[in-house]
C-alpha cells in the first residue's frame, strides 16, 4: 500500500469510508514480470523464456476491459508495476486510455528508462505520482545488486527530467545488507533531486531462506534494521518529528486498548484493496499468494468479492492482539504467513525488530528531553 503514502486528507477520508464499505478503491495492476535489469534479491522477475512458459502478456484491449470493470465497482487509485512497467508494449496507449477513465494512475519504475521522451510524456499527461526505486547510492551498488553498470547513472538522470517537467516522484528504497551502509547518502540524493525519501527496513524472508536463521538470510538482521528504521525516521523528519512520533507511540504503548477478539487484518489488504498480476490473479495484496481469483474468468466483481470473503475469514495471532507492543509494531496476515507458515503465528524478526525499535525510541526521547533542557533549545544539530 505504499503508493498511498503521503494521501492528503480528502483521499484519506475517502479510502476510510471505502474500507468500511468493502468499496474495491485502491488497485494495483503488475503488468509484466520482464525487467531491463535483474537484482538479486527480486522475486517478480522472469526472463522472456520462463515467462512464456508459463503464460503470455495480456494486451491492453484486455487490461482495459477489467478496468471499465474496476471503474464500475469504485476504483480510484490505480498503480501500474511490473517488473518494468515501461517496457510493457503498449504502456503509453494503456496508460492514457487509463487516465481518460478517471483512474488517479502511481507508476513504479526502476526509473533506469526515462529519457527526455518519457519525461515530456509525463510532463504531458501526469500522472499521480511516479515511485522510483533507489537501489544504492552509486554505480557499483548497481552494478554488484541489479547487474547493471550505470544504472545509477541513469536514474538519478531520470529523476531529474521528470521533476524538470513538474512530475511528482517519490524514491523507494528496500534497505538490504548490500546499502544499508549508504542510508545517510540515499537521503542526500533524495534532497539533491528534490524528491522525498521512503525507506522499507522490513523485509519478508524469501522463500529459499525462510528455514535459515536470521545471520544466514539476505536481509538484515532485526535489530539492525530497528537501527535502521529510526534513523530513517530521523533523515525523514528531523528530531522534532521524530520526538513527536516516540512521544504518540510510547503513549499508546502505555494505555493500550482491550485487545478486539478475534484477530482480523486491518489494513486496506482485501478490505478496499487488491492487486492484479500479470497473468490476471487478483489477491488481496502483492506480499500475499493467497487468496487469489482470476479476474479474465471470473470478472472484477466475483473476483473481488471472493477474496474480500477469504480476506475477511482471516484471523491473526491473540498473542499479537494482546500484545503491547503493537502499535509500534507492523506484523500483518503476510507477514506472519511468510515468517511463521501460518496466520495467526507469531513472527520472531518481527518481534525483535518491534522490541528494539521500542527500546530505540525510548532512549531517543530521553536522551533528547534531557539535551532539550540543558540547551534550551528544540531542535538538534
Ligand atoms: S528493478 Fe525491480 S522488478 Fe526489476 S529486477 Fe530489480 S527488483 Fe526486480
Ligand atoms: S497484508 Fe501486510 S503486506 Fe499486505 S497490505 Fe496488509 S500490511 Fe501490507
Ligand atoms: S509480532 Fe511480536 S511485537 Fe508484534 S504484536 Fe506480535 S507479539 Fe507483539
Amino acid at each position: 500500500m505504499e503508493h498511498l503514502e503521503g494521501a492528503s486528507a480528502a483521499e484519506r477520508a475517502l479510502i476510510d469510508r471505502a474500507s468500511a464499505q468493502k468499496i474495491p478503491i485502491n488497485g494495483s495492476i503488475e503488468l509484466l514480470p520482464l525487467c531491463n535489469m535483474n537484482c538479486d534479491m527480486c522475486y517478480v522477475r522472469l526472463s522472456r523464456e520462463e515467462m512464456e512458459r508459463q503464460g503470455r502478456l495480456r494486451t491492453a484491449e484486455e487490461w482495459l476491459a477489467v478496468a471499465r470493470q474496476m471503474r464500475d465497482a469504485g476504483t480510484l487509485f490505480l498503480l501500474l508495476t511490473g517488473g518494468e512497467p515501461l517496457i510493457y508494449p503498449e504502456f503509453k496507449p494503456l496508460y492514457l486510455a487509463l487516465r481518460e477513465l478517471g483512474f488517479l494512475i502511481t507508476i513504479n519504475t526502476n526509473g533506469t528508462l526515462i529519457d527526455e521522451d518519457w519525461a515530456a510524456f509525463f510532463g504531458q499527461h501526469k500522472p499521480r505520482r511516479i515511485n522510483v526505486t533507489l537501489y544504492g547510492a552509486d554505480e557499483q551498488a548497481y552494478a554488484s545488486l541489479c547487474h547493471y553498470p550505470d544504472g545509477f547513472a541513469r536514474v538519478t538522470r531520470g529523476v531529474s527530467l521528470l521533476r524538470e517537467q513538474g512530475v511528482e516522484v517519490k524514491l523507494a528504497i528496500s534497505l538490504t545488507p548490500q546499502n544499508a551502509g549508504d542510508l545517510d547518502r540515499l537521503f542526500a540524493i533524495g534532497a539533491q533531486v528534490g524528491t522525498p525519501v521512503y525507506v522499507d527496513t522490513y523485509m519478508v524472508p524469501a522463500e529459499r531462506e525462510r528455514s535459515l536463521p536470521f545471520n544466514q538470510q539476505a536481509r538484515l538482521s532485526p535489530e539492525e534494521a530497528a537501527r535502521k528504521r529510526v534513523r530513517s525516521f530521523l533523515l525523514t523528519g528531523g528530531s522534532q518529528k521524530l520526538l513527536e512520533f516516540s512521544a504518540r507511540h510510547l503513549a499508546m504503548i502505555r494505555q493500550m486498548p482491550k485487545p478486539q477478539l478475534p484477530n482480523r487484518m486491518t489494513c486496506l489488504a482485501g478490505s478496499c484493496s487488491f492487486t492484479i498480476n500479470w497473468q490476471g490473479q487478483m489477491r488481496p495484496c502483492v506480499v500475499m499468494s493467497s487468496p487469489a481469483a482470476d479476474v479474465f474468468e471470473m470478472g472484477f466483481d466475483a473476483a473481488w468479492q471472493h477474496i474480500r470473503k477469504e480476506a475477511d475469514d482471516i484471523i491473526l495471532s491473540e498473542t499479537c492482539a494482546a500484545c503491547p507492543l503493537r502499535a509500534l509494531c507492523c506484523t500483518c496476515a503476510a507477514s506472519a504467513l511468510l515468517e511463521t507458515g501460518r496466520y495467526d503465528g507469531v513472527p520472531e524478526y518481527m518481534c525483535r525488530y518491534t522490541k528494539e525499535t521500542y527500546r530505540l525510541l525510548t532512549a531517543f526521547c530521553m536522551r533528547e528531553m534531557k539535551r532539550r533542557r540543558d540547551t534550551g533549545k528544540d531542535e538538534g544539530e
